[in-house]
């Protein structure tokens, strides 16, 4: 539930030689050739690579959606083996089931596990700043508006680990920014580890304690760099200005 009084500790992950391939008509195509990580409870982690490199992939392996190859996969040392409440995944669409209102959607968990908790239903909504549009329907709502509805919907489990797939990809440019402002409040406020694949590598720098750099396909960690810029960061620091060159160059390197 929803507790900002009580939030759970963050998970840490191991990820140790993490191999990936998909089986297709043509043969096995390999996606993620020998990927370790080692994440710190409540590190933001970006991950940035080119675009079919394998980073949803990797999201759905610490999901618990896929199995890998070959592997282990650890969160707070214990293998991970299947989906969990607390380690959740947010896609860039927010898929809302249009006959739910906004109060229907976030309570979708709850409803599903068979739990009634209206106040961590109110929580939730609050959180997210969309307490008039609770009787709203998902038609009724701006794209930014949608987003937090999708955010409250994964928060409302009170994850430990939050996967975020280009959860900002599809909206406009003010929206997005407004909606960073709000990732990075959330994230600060209710103690969870982040995981976000995102090509904005503006948005990894505002955002992430950490920048993972993937080689195009099969991915590879080229770079792990660590952001040691106070937060919250402005896009007009020339340090964070600085980084994002280098991050371009070395994603362009991978590509040569
Ligand atoms: P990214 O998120 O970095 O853009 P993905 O992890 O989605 O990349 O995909 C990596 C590669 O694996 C792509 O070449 C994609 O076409 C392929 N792929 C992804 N999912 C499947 C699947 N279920 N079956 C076969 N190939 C897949
Ligand atoms: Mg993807």
């Amino acid at each position: 539930m929803v507790n900002s009084t009580h939030p759970e500790a963050p998970l840490g992950l191991t990820l140790s030689h993490i191999h990936h391939s998909y089986n297709l008509p043509s043969g096995s195509r390999l996606v993620l050739d020998d990927v370790s990580l080692e994440v710190e409870p409540g590190e933001f982690i970006a991950l940035v690579g080119p675009s079919g490199c394998g980073k949803s992939t990797l999201l759905r392996l610490v999901a618990g959606l896929e199995v890998p190859d070959a592997g282990t996969l650890l969160a707070d040392g214990a293998p991970i083996t299947e989906p969990d409440p607390s380690r959740i995944i947010m896609f860039q669409d927010p898929t809302l089931y249009p006959w739910r209102t906004v109060r229907g959607n976030i309570s979708l968990g709850l409803d599903i596990r068979k739990e009634k908790d209206p106040g961590a239903i109110d929580a939730a909504i609050r959180l997210v700043g969309l307490e008039e549009f609770a009787a709203a329907w998902p038609h009724q709502l701006s794209g930014g508006m949608a987003q937090r509805v999708a955010l409250a919907r994964a928060l409302i489990n009170n994850p430990r680990l939050l996967l975020l797939d280009e959860p900002l990809g599809k909206l406009d440019s003010l929206t997005r920014l407004a909606m960073q402002a709000e990732l990075y409040r959330l994230w600060k406020s209710q103690g969870f580890t982040a995981l976000m694949v995102t090509h904005d590598v503006e948005e990894a720098l505002l955002l992430a304690t950490r920048v993972i750099i993937f080689s195009p396909r099969p991915a590879r960690v080229i770079a792990d760099l660590r952001i040691e810029e106070a937060q919250p960061r402005h896009r007009d620091n020339p340090a964070i200005q600085g980084l994002r060159l280098e991050i371009l160059t070395e994603l362009e390197r991978g590509l040569l």
